[in-house]
């Protein structure tokens, strides 16, 4: 069967995908490069989840591309929005042409004789098994299953009378007006749920089994607003940009280093919007500190005006078991509701669920070791692209995309071919994310380690990372480019 060669293997068509590839047209305009996409749609997480006011929790001016000023006021956006920006960046750049829809990437073989990948997907439409060469695979297929949310095994849970729904699989035609509506969970996707639920259903529990921490945020920040009036736009939106990136990291290290204050600052800012009296203590006051887990964000404090309201509320406990009706908590209370909706989480999946060899041997991703946070030890010319976790994902997306420009650019004007991570010298490892939520406990041991220092460490840190990335060498004691392909007279630099 004849093999498609491309420069550069894409490996999803969410944000990072067409970010990645808008990079690639700016920057590199002679690489050739196509996107392989599972789906049938660009947009990835902001296609596939419909739940009621799905939105982000990030500003978009962190969470939109460098190259691509967000012009719309709202900085916590809906998805359709994110949806539609994406979309139309990909139009812009005519990357939508690009994209090979329904394509599944399962296995990608590194062939160090031949300096290139052989990759397989399988076609939805056909169930055939299609194959492309590349020189540079790069995974954008972003953190999580996509087939499959995650629920705990609840006990009685066929027992319940009612719909059971979990978010990442919203039936389109769901009605819940009028009707008592329990949603488990805590996370962002609860915290958005049950206000945008609120209006329509009779009223909404959020039950969780611990709280997390929430802050009210504008959905339309004034500060922003006015450099956006007093600037050109594109200027406006690297300024803003910046702006709200140092914002996050200060309340990050803040979270960090003097914890307690944060704490009280959260609980003080929560008294304030919640109705006289209510338990701030059970319902908001997580055991952990802030930032050990992400921060839920709540834009003009929807969550605390629903509860204010009387539309909804918080109840903290642990399910023993479902029942007819609801569910049964540990302290014997039963919860009645005609509709549950299990916001319990993702399952997380490391690049794509793709498996990977090197000369024939299988690459085991808990082995290797994560390099600048985009490319692995022993795997020659393969980067992947994870976000932040205490900041917006495209800040980190968008220095990886740019980074791989410039890596492809040294390639080709010293005439190598391969570009190889080494390990760490120091056997130090350490979990790639540093986040103790409950997805990232579960699928942890699967991911790739980072080391104790620098380039294999991840600091979660955008400055610095705009200074390792954008500006820093890409040649290092951390990675072995090599010249002509091992096994016909090899250069190693
Ligand atoms: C509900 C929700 C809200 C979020 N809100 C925020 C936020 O506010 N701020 C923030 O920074 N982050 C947020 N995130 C994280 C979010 O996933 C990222 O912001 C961003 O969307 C990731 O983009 P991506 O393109 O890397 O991955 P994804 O959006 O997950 O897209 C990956 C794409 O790759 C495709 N793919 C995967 N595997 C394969 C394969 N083997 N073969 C072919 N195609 C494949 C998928 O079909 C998908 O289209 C949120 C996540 C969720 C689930």
């Amino acid at each position: 069967m004849a093999e498609e060669h491309v420069d550069v293997l894409i490996v999803g068509a969410g944000l990072s995908g067409i970010g990645a590839a808008c990079h690639l047209r700016r920057a590199c305009p002679g690489k050739t490069f196509t996107i392989l996409e599972a789906r049938d749609a660009i947009g990835g997480t902001w296609d596939l989840f419909r739940y009621p006011g799905v939105r982000s929790d990030s500003d978009m001016f962190t969470l939109g591309y460098s190259f691509k000023p967000w012009t719309q006021a709202k900085a916590i956006a809906d998805g359709d929005s994110i949806r539609d920006y994406v979309r139309e960046t990909a139009g812009q750049y005519g990357i939508d042409r690009e994209v090979r829809f329904g394509h599944r990437v399962v296995r990608a073989e590194w062939s160090s004789k031949h300096a290139r990948w052989t990759v397989e997907a399988l076609r939805a439409d056909t169930g055939e098994t299609v194959r492309f060469t590349c020189s540079l695979l790069f995974a954008c297929s972003g953190y999580y299953r996509y087939d499959q949310g995650y629920t705990p095994d609840f006990e009685g849970i066929e027992d319940f009378a009612g719909q059971v729904v979990h978010p990442q699989h919203w039936p389109e035609d769901l009605d819940y007006s009028g009707k008592r509506v329990l949603v488990i969970g805590s996370g962002a996707t609860a915290v958005t749920l049950v206000p945008s639920m609120a209006d329509t259903a009779g009223h909404v529990t959020m039950l969780q089994r611990s709280p997390s921490y929430v802050l009210s945020l504008p959905s339309v920040d004034p500060a922003a607003e006015r450099l956006r009036r007093l600037l050109p736009t594109k200027t406006a939106y690297a300024a803003v940009r910046w702006m709200n990136m140092f914002r996050m990291m200060l309340l990050f290290q803040l979270s960090r280093r003097k914890p307690d204050l944060v704490k009280r600052l959260l609980r003080k800012g929560l008294r304030a919007q919640l109705p006289a009296g209510y338990d701030v203590d059970t319902h908001f006051t997580p055991t952990y500190n802030p930032w050990d887990q992400r921060m839920c964000f709540v834009p003009d404090g929807d969550l605390l005006k629903a509860i204010k309201r009387g539309r909804a509320s918080v109840v903290t406990d642990r399910i023993e078991r479902f029942t007819e009706r609801g569910v049964r908590l540990t302290s014997g209370t039963e919860l009645e509701a005609d509709v549950i909706v299990t916001a319990t989480g993702l399952n997380l999946v490391a690049m794509g669920g793709v498996t990977l060899t090197v000369d024939g041997a299988d690459v085991e991703l808990p082995k290797t070791v994560a390099y600048k946070g985009m490319m692995l030890s022993g795997v020659p010319n393969f980067v992947y692209t994870l976000g932040y976790t205490n900041a917006s994902w495209t800040l980190k997306a968008d220095l990886v995309a740019e980074y791989v420009c410039r890596l492809l650019k040294h390639m080709d004007a010293h005439g190598y071919r391969s570009v190889t991570p080494l390990e760490p010298t120091s056997p130090a490892r350490e979990p790639l994310i540093d986040l103790k939520s409950g997805y990232v406990r579960r699928g942890l041991d699967k991911m790739p380690k980072q080391g104790a220092s620098a380039p294999w460490r991840l600091h979660q840190n955008y400055p610095r990372d705009v200074l390792l990335l954008r500006h820093g060498s890409v040649e290092d004691e951390g990675v072995e480019f090599a010249r002509a392909p091992v096994g016909q007279g090899a250069s190693v630099a």
